[in-house]
């Protein structure tokens, strides 16, 4: 008997809504509570540092030792008043998740006592040994250290008694060990690019930014379920699990009314994050049952990045107080839809002008149709990429499934857009002329409708819409750093308005008018570009031959998609917008190839020892049992009688020892692959091998596991199963 699942169902079943206090300002009062922001900084800092400092976070500019010091001890202040001990730089390594070490404020005073010390120099600088986080390489014993520097673009924040400092992390020789770093420099990049092309349009812009918004969904499993299955604890997801016989086919959660349960743990990871600064706005359920969603006002890129790491932290301590585990998996459970993190991204001015949307004047529409276009030419050329930027071992369970994303990059435009391409595209010479001339316009883009596209116009089998006012990349995995996709996206942005800026200038320099330049060029980028256009079906296997024909990187493995970072043109664009050098580039696969191995060799052991440990052995008792009562059939009844009325029986027993015996020859070819894969120390010939030859064995075994689920005694089975992870809440 599997007491234990049938005891944590139960428990599941009884637990009440943990009661959530609600604080008695509104949010717009305690938003930023515990946050160092502007307000605190003035109010903490004295002018001239104050200034100093925002035009640090504005403009980039070097702050000084002495500002520093000055910031530090403000800094000091406000936390101490808010109850803090310690403080961490934070910092992104190459991991699934942040990393933090704390110290405390303390120091000697020199007298036998303690005072509070936080000076600029630990503000600015720290040292670690970055030996023991993902490095590639790069770092060897003899150079193990790294350090953190301060971001003072994303301000400091407090949790629990501690005050995070947001740093990069880097090596001494300046590479970079982390997803800041490099999401810093492509945002710098696409910045500078993208100003330089408004330059075109107006002048008075000093400042592009691109902005995140990202929508962040997952699934709650009840924490005595969770606690009962060993592959969710050590994978993050189910190796083995039957269907229920419902899942998501009603169609009745999406959107469905949010359990009392469910609604508690909402409402508390609501009000922390507003207290920590993250604008959250939007909650509802998911498509698949215990599936939900959470998403903010979109932000600038890398406060945005930072605010989803910070929420994925708080939404695995916040479930815990509500009984729940939070499954950040992209596919915890086979059969029912995944988790996407779906990346919102635009770009805009710092005069308040949206680049990616449709303006009210035909010079501001010629500013969104080049933007537009020109972020279609460098997904177009950089679409494997692009793909590299989601993939990992996690979201490989996505790509290529039947749910978005397909393992193809391509842009859903809407039928306006299109519309308006193709009139630009088909357009004459001389109905190019200047757009201030009102007279003279006659292209579509003088009167784009502001209200591009309605709900109705959306696809959602596309991995990358545009939607009206910002491209959403949708091939995000639930678990990724948002970074890796935007360094990619920025990087191939910022390259390619820098080409852009090249063939117009020429064009220009050669006696075009400014206008037809543009539209020129524009023209030829949008017949370049077109294979990237489609606005059917991704899902359907008729656009994978398409797809191929168009020349598309169709490619599914994920350690062959990583090879796309390593592409000359990819090597040349990171280097030519100054985010990668070939070096970092090269040691960011080898941690790829290396997490990808690690990932498929924890599941590949999960699974021989679930499989060998858990069911086989009750498997093999419920066949006993089986086997007993054809035995004592056979000695109750006369032979002819005895056989037909356990012929049912020995069907089963015969089906078991087919499924039992497969299970242990499997295994065993799963062990023998994964040794012989272990054998190879070329980290991309390892993580091949383990894509090709070990993580299918893991689904053979899966197989035959779900087929002994449905024989053998549901007292038995030892694993919550799906129904049970599902439904119970
Ligand atoms: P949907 O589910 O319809 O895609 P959501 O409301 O769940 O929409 O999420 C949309 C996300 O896009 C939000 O984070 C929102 O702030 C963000 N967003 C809206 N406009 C922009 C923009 N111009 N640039 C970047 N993100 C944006
Ligand atoms: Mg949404």
């Amino acid at each position: 008997m599997s007491s234990l699942r049938f005891r944590v169902v139960e428990e599941a079943f009884k637990k009440k809504a943990v009661p959530v206090e609600r604080p008695a300002e509104r949010p717009s009062d305690y938003f930023a509570k515990y946050v160092f922001n502007r307000e605190k900084m003035q109010h903490y800092l004295p002018r001239e540092t104050y200034e100093a400092l925002v035009d640090a976070i504005d403009n980039g500019n070097p702050l000084n030792r002495e500002i520093a010091d000055t910031v530090a001890s403000g800094m000091k202040q406000w936390a101490i008043e808010m109850g803090v001990t310690h403080y961490t730089h934070w910092f992104h390594p190459l991991t699934d998740g942040t990393a933090e070490k704390h110290d405390a404020f303390v120091e000697h005073d020199g007298k036998g006592g303690l005072v509070e010390e936080f000076s600029g120099k630990l503000l600015i600088q720290q040292e670690g040994d970055a030996s023991s986080f993902p490095n590639g390489g790069i770092r060897n014993t003899f150079e193990a250290r790294g350090y953190s520097a301060w971001d003072p673009s994303s301000p400091a924040f407090i949790v629990g008694d501690t005050l995070c400092i947001p740093t990069v992390f880097i090596s001494y020789t300046g590479e970079s060990l982390d997803y800041k770093a490099p999401l810093l420099k492509s945002i710098d990049a696409v910045g500078k690019a993208a100003l330089d092309v408004c330059h075109y349009f107006d002048p008075n812009v000093t400042k592009v930014i691109p902005y995140l918004g990202w929508e962040q969904e997952y699934f709650l499993v009840d924490e005595g379920l969770y606690a009962a299955r060993p592959d969710l604890l050590l994978t993050g997801r189910t190796l083995m699990g039957h269907e229920s016989s419902k899942n998501q086919q009603l169609e009745d959660h999406y959107f469905g009314a949010i359990p009392m349960r469910v609604t508690a743990f909402m409402q508390e990871l609501e009000i922390e994050s507003l207290k920590l600064g993250i604008p959250v706005k939007t909650r509802h359920n998911e498509v698949a049952p215990n599936q939900f969603e959470l998403a903010p006002i979109y932000e600038e890129c890398n406060l945005a990045n930072d605010h989803n790491q910070v929420i994925m932290e708080l939404m695995r301590r916040i479930a815990r107080r509500h009984g729940f585990r939070v499954l950040l998996h992209e596919k915890p459970f086979k059969g029912v839809n995944g988790s996407g993190k779906h990346n919102n991204w635009s770009l805009g001015t710092n005069t308040g002008v949206p680049l990616m949307a449709p303006a009210k004047t035909p010079q501001g529409n010629l500013q969104f149709v080049t933007f537009l276009v020109n972020v279609m030419m460098a997904v177009y050329k950089y679409n494997g990429l692009l793909k590299a930027s989601i993939s990992s071992a996690t979201n490989a369970h996505r790509l290529g499934a039947n749910e978005a994303p397909p393992a193809i990059i391509s842009i859903f435009l809407g039928s306006q857009m299109t519309q308006v391409l193709d009139d630009l595209e088909n357009s004459s010479e001389d109905t190019i002329i200047s757009l201030n001339d009102k007279m003279g316009v006659k292209l579509n883009i003088s009167q784009i409708p502001e209200l591009l596209i309605d709900n109705t116009d959306r696809n959602r089998t596309s991995p990358f819409a545009f939607t009206g006012n910002r491209f959403e990349f949708r091939a995000v995995g639930s678990s990724a750093n948002c970074a890796s996709a935007m360094i990619a996206l920025n990087s191939a942005v910022a390259y390619q308005l820098k080409q852009f800026k090249q063939a117009v200038d020429a064009k220009i320099s050669g006696g075009t008018e400014k206008e037809k330049a543009i539209v020129t060029v524009l023209r030829e980028y949008i017949k370049e570009s077109k294979p990237i256009r489609f606005d059917g079906n991704g899902y359907s296997e008729a656009w994978k031959e398409e797809a191929q024909k168009r020349g598309l990187d169709c490619e599914t493995s994920i350690p062959l998609i990583f090879d796309a970072y390593l592409h000359p043109e990819s090597v040349k664009m990171f280097s030519a917008v100054g985010v990668m050098s070939d070096v970092e580039l090269e040691a960011r696969n080898e941690v790829k190839w290396e997490t990808y191995t690690k990932k498929i060799q924890i599941e590949a052991r999960v699974m021989g020892d679930l499989a060998l440990n858990h069911i086989l052995p009750v498997a093999t008792r419920y066949q006993s049992m089986l086997l007993d009562t054809v035995c004592k059939v056979q000695t109750v009844f006369d032979p002819e009688e005895a056989d037909r009325i356990s012929a049912k029986d020995r069907d089963i027993i015969r089906h078991i020892a087919y499924h039992t015996s497969e299970i242990q020859e499997k295994v065993q070819a799963m062990v023998d692959a994964r040794k012989q894969a272990n054998r190879i120390e070329n980290e991309r010939e390892k993580a091949i091998a383990y894509h090709n030859t070990v993580a299918p064995k893991i689904d053979e075994v899966r197989y035959h596991i779900d087929k002994l689920e449905l024989m053998v005694d549901n007292q038995m089975w030892p694993l919550p199963k799906y129904r049970e992870l599902l439904f119970v809440r």
